[in-house]
C-alpha cells in the first residue's frame, strides 16, 4: 500500500483500503447520523436523571485483575500489566459493589469490551465494544431498583419529547408512550410456556416493555443474590423491550457474605482463585445493594426503530469484524 506523502497540496481522494472507506462510508448514512445524535440525547438525559436522584457518578474502569464472568462464553484476552495479566471491562458489577463501601448510590457509563461469539453477529443486539449505564444503590431491594428503572427509561422518553422531536420524525419513529410499573412474567413460567426461545418470542408479541423476574441459579452468574426464602431462585430480574428488541437490562440483588459468594463461586465450577482480589475485598464487608446495567446502545435502538446496534455508532466494533 502506498501511503500519501502529506505533502502540502495533497488532494483528498478515497482511501486506498476498502476497510477504511467502509468504515468512513457508515458515517455517512443518514440513519446513522440520526442514532447517534438520539444517543447524545439519550445520554444526557440518563445522566440528568441518576444526577437528580442524587447519584454519584464515578468514572469507568477499563481494565482489572478480574472481571465479570458472565454466563456465556466470551474470548478472553488480558493485557499485561506490568507483568500481571490483567483483564478488559466486561461490565462494572465488581467495582460497582466496591464502591458501595464509599457511596450509597453510584453510577457510571461504562465501557465493555466483550470478544462475543460470532453466532452473535448477525443478532443486531450486540458489537464487541458497548456502553452500559451500571447503577448500584446500598441496601436496596430489587422492587427500589426496578422503580427506579422505569423512572429512568420515563425520564428519557420525557427528554426525547423535548429534545429529539427533528431526529424523530427523520426516522419515521414514534415516541413510545411507558405507564409504569411493567408487566412481571416469572422467568421459569415464561419458559415453561413458551419454550427456550421465549425471550424474544415475547419481545415481538409484547406491546410494552416488560420484566422478568425470579431467574434460575444456573442461569445467572454467582453474584445474582438467591432468595433466602426460596433456595434456588435469584432475586433478581431482566426488562425486556417490546417489538422484539429484546433485552434492555439485567439486574438484581447482589450476594455480599463472604459465605454465600463462596458457595455460588464453587457451584458455578468456577475457582477462588480467579476472583482473589474480589473475594479478599468481600471479607473485608461489602454492602448489601441492589441495581442494574443498561445497555445504552440498545436503548437507543429500540427508541429510534434502528434495526442493528451499530446504526448507534460513528465506530460501531461488529463481531469478527474489522473497524476503525
Ligand atoms: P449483561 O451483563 O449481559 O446482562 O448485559 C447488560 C446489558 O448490556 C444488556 O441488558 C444489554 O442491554 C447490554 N449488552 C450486553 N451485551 C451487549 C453487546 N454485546 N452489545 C451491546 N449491548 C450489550
Ligand atoms: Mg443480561
Amino acid at each position: 500500500m502506498s501511503l500519501p506523502s502529506g505533502a502540502s497540496g495533497d488532494v483528498p481522494s478515497a482511501p486506498e483500503d476498502a476497510r477504511v472507506r467502509g468504515a468512513l462510508s457508515h458515517m455517512d448514512h443518514p440513519r446513522v447520523r440520526a442514532g447517534v445524535r438520539l444517543g447524545s440525547e439519550v445520554r444526557r438525559a440518563l445522566g440528568e436523571f441518576f444526577h437528580r436522584e442524587g447519584f454519584v457518578e464515578i468514572a469507568p474502569v477499563l481494565v482489572a485483575p478480574v472481571t465479570d464472568p458472565l454466563n456465556h462464553p466470551v474470548a478472553d484476552p488480558t493485557v499485561d500489566y506490568y507483568g500481571q495479566p490483567f483483564q478488559l471491562t466486561r461490565s462494572m458489577i465488581f467495582h460497582k459493589q466496591l464502591a458501595m463501601r464509599a457511596f450509597p448510590r453510584v453510577f457510571v457509563f461504562s465501557p465493555n469490551l466483550r470478544f462475543e461469539p460470532r453466532e452473535r453477529s448477525s443478532t443486531g443486539r450486540h458489537l464487541v465494544e458497548f456502553t452500559q449505564v451500571d447503577v448500584e444503590v446500598r441496601d436496596a431491594d430489587r422492587e427500589e431498583v426496578m422503580t427506579l428503572a422505569e423512572r429512568a427509561l420515563t425520564h428519557v422518553v420525557d427528554h426525547l419529547a423535548q429534545h429529539a422531536r427533528r431526529t424523530f420524525a427523520q426516522l419515521g419513529r414514534r415516541l413510545p408512550v411507558l405507564s409504569p410499573p411493567f408487566p412481571r412474567r416469572d422467568w421459569r413460567a415464561a419458559r415453561a410456556e413458551h419454550g427456550p426461545e421465549f425471550e424474544m418470542a415475547l419481545s415481538r408479541e409484547s406491546p410494552t416493555p416488560f420484566w422478568l423476574v425470579d431467574i434460575p441459579l444456573p442461569e445467572r452468574e454467582f453474584y445474582d443474590r438467591e432468595d433466602p426464602a426460596r433456595p434456588g431462585v435469584l432475586r433478581d430480574m431482566d426488562l425486556i423491550y417490546p417489538e422484539g428488541y429484546g433485552e434492555a437490562l439485567s439486574g438484581g440483588e447482589r450476594e455480599f457474605e463472604l459465605p454465600a459468594i463462596l458457595r455460588r463461586i464453587h457451584a458455578k465450577g468456577q475457582s477462588v482463585e480467579q476472583f482473589r482480589w474480589y473475594v479478599e475485598a468481600a471479607q473485608a464487608g461489602l454492602p448489601p445493594s441492589a441495581g442494574f446495567g443498561i445497555g445504552v446502545e440498545r436503548l437507543v435502538r429500540w427508541l429510534g426503530g434502528l434495526s442493528d446496534v451499530a446504526e448507534t455508532s460513528l465506530f460501531p466494533k461488529r463481531i469478527g469484524t474489522w473497524s476503525l
